[in-house]
């Protein structure tokens, strides 16, 4: 069976397709299958609806299952923020530095035992039938005082797990404890009863 994942990122595609291919599943990208789809609007306020809102949209405009996800950083004492607006926290759109900026001087003065955080990713699933799926994984983990690490990206640098920066894990580290590998890994599990 084919699934068309609403982004453009080739990273995002080949994560699930690495999961997915054991239940026979094949994603492709828009581009993969020479087609356009609209940027949905993320007008939701939770992760769960975004993820929604891409799917539908995907499944709709393609005619295929379509798979996509949303995610973000909440931070406990800052009431869950920057969540759903985790890419466009200092205004402009996936400014990584701009945001990881912001979030540090949100904490200044925040001991390292009240930085607790959490990364959350929602994947849904929507098929052309109206049938749709939607799943969520999480990670636990600490904001830092500084940047540390040169992988990942957004929020990498300060997200601890442990003594390391998610900018300080390989790939396979990251996959194996994520946000996104949770929520996949979640997805393997029950999508089985939608095919
Ligand atoms: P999206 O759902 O992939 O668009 O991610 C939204 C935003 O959340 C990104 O732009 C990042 O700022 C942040 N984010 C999501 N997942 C991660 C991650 O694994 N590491 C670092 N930042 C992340």
């Amino acid at each position: 069976m084919k699934f068309i994942i609403a982004t453009h990122n080739k990273k995002k595609c080949a994560e699930m397709q690495r999961i997915l291919s054991p239940l026979g599943i094949e994603v492709a990208t828009a581009d993969m299958l020479g087609i356009t789809l609209t940027d949905a609007e993320e007008t939701g306020t939770t992760f769960e609806e975004n993820a929604y809102i891409k799917a539908y949209s995907g499944c709709m405009e393609s005619g295929l299952p379509c798979i996509a996800d949303d995610s973000g950083l909440e931070v406990d004492c800052l009431g869950g923020e920057p969540g759903v607006y985790s890419a466009r926290y200092a205004g402009e759109h996936g400014n990584d530095k701009a945001n990881n900026d912001k979030l540090l001087k949100k904490l200044d003065g925040v001991e390292y035992e009240k930085r607790t955080a959490r990364f959350v990713c929602c994947v849904c699933v929507h098929f052309p039938d109206g049938r749709y799926l939607v799943v969520r994984g999480k990670c636990e983990g600490k904001i830092g005082f500084e940047e540390k690490g040169e992988g990942g990206f957004g929020y990498d640098p300060l997200f601890m797990v442990g003594d390391r920066s998610f900018a300080e894990f390989s790939s396979e580290e990251k996959d194996a404890v994520s946000h996104r590998g949770n929520a996949i890994r979640e997805l393997a599990k029950v999508l089985p009863d939608y095919l």
